[in-house]
Order: structure tokens, then C-alpha cells, then sequence
């Protein structure tokens, strides 16, 4: 990956982020990224299926601040609409994050989150089809 090409993505990732940060209610928490032109490592349990990792979620959430980590290879070859649900997904995981102390495995906090990532977007898809309908029918009117 050029210096080029890595700059180009952090704004991308940056942008995508601030975007999903605002609308999700976090614009008060105190957010760090953490860009590495390596891949991530896997949480225990998943490296033995396959999974990779593009971004990881650590938080204090007592004092409302959470780091983001990103594998800027990984980024390079994620589409626009991926990255939209990735970085809901990673700001669900820093609204649920004190519910995982002194948990060690990670699989309900994922389900969760995921279950959430997914109601979000069905709700903006719903919203972006009744306001298609809404204007087909202003305009047959
Ligand atoms: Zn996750």
C-alpha cells in the first residue's frame, strides 16, 4: 500500500466514521483511531474460522472515550456500502461496551450487535423506500 493510497483511505475511513458517530448519538465521546498498515488480530475462537478483522472496538466507557483500531489493507478493499455497515456495526459495539466487562468471550456481544447493525439498515431501507413511494405517488397524482 503507497503513503498515497493510505491517505486516501483514512480520510475515507475517517469521513465514514464521523458520518455514523454523529448520527448514532457518540458525538461527545471522545474517539482515537488507530491506523495500521498491517492486519489486526483476531479475537480468540474466530482465527480458527477463517475470519479476518478490518476494525476493532476498544473502549473506556466510563469516561465515554473509545479507540479504533483499522487494517488499512483490509480497508483498501472494502466497498462503500461494506464500510457503512462495518462502521455501524463498530459504533453499536461501543453503545453496548460496558456490558461486556469481565466477559471473555466476545460471540453474544457480536450477535447482538450484529442483530442491531442489521435493524439499523433494514430501518434507513425502509425509510428510503417510503420516501420513494411517497414521491411516485406525488407524482402520478
Ligand atoms: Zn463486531
Amino acid at each position: 500500500m503507497t503513503d498515497r493510497e493510505f491517505e486516501a483511505q483514512r480520510k475515507r475511513v475517517r469521513r465514514e466514521m464521523n458520518k455514523w458517530r454523529n448520527l448514532m448519538g457518540l458525538g461527545s465521546w471522545a474517539f482515537s483511531y488507530v491506523y495500521c498498515r498491517e492486519g489486526l488480530d483476531v479475537p480468540d475462537g474466530y482465527a480458527a474460522e477463517g475470519r479476518t478483522c478490518l476494525m476493532r472496538v476498544n473502549s473506556a466507557w466510563e469516561y465515554c472515550e473509545a479507540e479504533i483500531a483499522i487494517s488499512m489493507p483490509m480497508m483498501l478493499e472494502t466497498p462503500d456500502e461494506e464500510l457503512s455497515r462495518i462502521c455501524i456495526h463498530e459504533m453499536m459495539h461501543v453503545l453496548v461496551a460496558e456490558l461486556r466487562e469481565g466477559a471473555d468471550d466476545i460471540r453474544h456481544e457480536e450477535r447482538v450487535v450484529t442483530m442491531l447493525t442489521k435493524a439499523a439498515m433494514w430501518m434507513m431501507e425502509g425509510a428510503a423506500l417510503g420516501e420513494r413511494k411517497k414521491l411516485k405517488g406525488k407524482a402520478v397524482a
